[in-house]
């Protein structure tokens, strides 16, 4: 169960449209923000939130995009430096409750931490599976 109602999703390419449109099919209000519009034909066509035009990091944009009424934020940009400053802004500037910013390079996570931001790191998420999958399969009725 997802608690959020009012969701900003900053970045609608290949991760960001997928979430917004499954966030959008589970009933939440979803804006999404991309300075490219040609990035909202990821969108499916039950798609049912705003759509922004823009660059997030221009205050206005964020504004327009109602961030000031938005309960999650999340900022997927394939842009590290995008991504921390637009979850910076949602959290100092518009107290959004909950903030969570894609992140490639791991060796910041620790400074988004400093900014008590939460972070997914695909990097690190992948690095995970790789040596998940070097893993002997595990036999039927062993832990
Ligand atoms: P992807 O890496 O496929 O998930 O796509 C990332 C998306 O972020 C692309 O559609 C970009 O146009 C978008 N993007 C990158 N920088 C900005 C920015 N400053 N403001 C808004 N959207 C951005």
């Amino acid at each position: 169960m997802i608690p959020y109602r009012f969701i900003v999703i900053v970045g609608c390419g290949r991760l960001g449209s997928i979430l917004a449109n499954q966030l959008s099919r589970r009933g939440r209000n979803v804006v999404v923000v991309d300075r490219d519009p040609s990035a909202f034909d990821n969108l499916s066509t039950e798609f049912s939130g705003f759509r922004v035009t823009g660059d997030a990091a221009e205050l206005a944009v964020l504004r327009e995009a109602k961030i000031d009424e938005a309960d999650c934020l999340l900022a997927v940009t394939r842009h590290d430096n995008v991504n921390l400053m637009v979850a910076q802004v949602g959290k100092a500037l518009f107290d959004v409750p909950k903030v969570v910013a894609r992140v490639f390079d791991p060796s910041r996570v620790a400074l988004y931490h400093e900014f008590d931001i939460e972070t997914i790191s695909p990097t690190q998420v992948s690095a995970d599976m790789f040596l998940e999958a070097l893993q002997p399969a595990a036999k039927e009725g062993q832990p």
